[in-house]
């Protein structure tokens, strides 16, 4: 099911009553194609619940449409939306089985979408086989882990055969090894049903590792919309540049004079097409390159081995934050003794951002995805 949200708009009222509207949500416009996952990304407060629940009609807009292939849902009650809900917290009912959990929705269909009693019980355990819990029907929550508790919540939501199903950090309450696991389990879930999923998450990397699409927000605003990788190397601003990878990119302040970047008194690498300006300049941890005649210039702090690939932490002047890493394959030796090391820059790891606006500086060398 193709879900289109149209310039979604919903404001709060302030608590405070002399204070303006809360806009959690802002003229947000998003097609979310057919069987697809997208990852709804952005921290803490900038608007991911809000858009979730105005899909699934927990919420009303204060403006814009919603549509379910081309029926316009905007108007229409939760129940009747056909969307599957899982929480961060599993909100299961304590005193009932795993089976009864994933029965209840079914319990309460009316009408033509009655069950028989084998039927409901077939969707309950083709449900539950989906998620690797057929084994735990008799037990209840407080007998199954974090995990298992948070599977039974998926099972629950699949088992109406929702056209779309909807996660709001589903893994934030578990440790982190049942998260990674976890989080394959819902890629894997999502793939064998093709059912359109929205997972809201504030983790980049568990966006980035199960997305199609991943939709980066701030303040209630859509930054950008693409493929992990896309939005990876061509971030459109600083905002969503920050935003990915870990460790993060290494900011400067520079300047362009003649298609020259300067930071600091070094003339680090030739920008084409690029007017004379002041500049941030954003350079991922993977895009310097160990050589002793480089550039760029820092003073080397110390040198972290960590198996595959080496990680060296130095600090610059010109740096906005107190040190710059920079992962180098394991093969490079560095002289750990060294007060400066000196690096070559890769071009296309390295981004220019206006100061003022904090939009992305395109460079002639940029190279778009095709
Ligand atoms: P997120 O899920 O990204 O953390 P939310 O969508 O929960 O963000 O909240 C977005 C903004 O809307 C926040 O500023 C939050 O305080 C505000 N907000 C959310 N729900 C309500 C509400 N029911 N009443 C007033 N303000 C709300
Ligand atoms: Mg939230």
């Amino acid at each position: 099911m193709k879900v289109v949200l149209r310039n979604l708009t919903k404001k709060f009222p302030n608590r405070n009553k002399k204070g303006a509207d809360v806009i959690a949500v802002n003229d947000f416009s998003l097609e979310i194609p057919d069987g697809k996952l997208i990852g709804l990304l952005g921290s803490s407060g900038c608007g991911k619940s809000t858009t979730l629940n105005l899909i699934s009609g927990l919420e009303k807009p204060t403006s814009g449409k919603i549509f379910f292939g081309e029926d316009d849902v905007t108007e229409l009650p939760p129940e009747q939306r056909g969307v599957g809900l899982v929480f961060q917290n599993y909100a299961l009912y304590p005193h009932l089985t795993v089976r009864q959990n994933i029965l209840f929705p079914l319990q309460n269909l009316k009408g033509e979408q009655k069950l028989s009693k084998a039927e409901m019980e077939k969707r309950a355990l083709e449900a539950a086989s989906l998620v690797q819990i057929d084994a735990l029907m008799d037990r209840r929550p407080s007998e199954l882990s974090g995990g298992q508790q948070q599977r039974v919540a998926i099972a629950r939501a699949l088992v109406k055969m929702p056209k779309v199903l909807l996660l709001d950090e589903p893994l934030s309450n578990l440790d982190a090894r049942l998260r990674l696991q976890t989080r394959e389990e819902i890629r894997r879930i999502q793939r064998e049903t093709g059912i359109t999923t929205v997972f809201v998450t504030h983790d980049q990397d568990e966006a980035m590792s199960i997305s199609d699409l991943i939709v980066i927000m701030d303040a209630g605003v859509i930054n950008q919309v693409g493929k992990p990788q896309e939005v990876y190397d061509n971030p459109v601003n600083l905002f969503v540049a920050k935003f990915l990878g870990t460790p993060g990119i290494n900011l400067f302040r520079g300047r362009v004079e003649k298609e020259m970047l300067w930071i600091g008194g070094e003339a680090v690498l030739p920008v084409k097409g690029s007017i004379d300006q002041a500049v941030t300049v954003g350079i991922r941890p993977e895009g310097f390159l160990l050589n002793t005649r480089g550039a760029f210039s820092c003073a080397l702090d110390r040198v972290e081995v960590m198996g595959r690939d080496t990680s060296v932490v130095s600090h610059h002047r010109e740096a906005l934050a107190d040190t710059i890493r920079s992962i180098i394959s394991a093969d490079n030796i560095v002289d750990s003794a060294a007060s400066i090391v000196r690096f070559d820059l890769k071009p296309n790891k390295v981004f220019l951002f206006d100061p003022e606006t904090s939009r992305r500086i395109p460079v002639a060398s940029d190279r778009k995805e095709g």
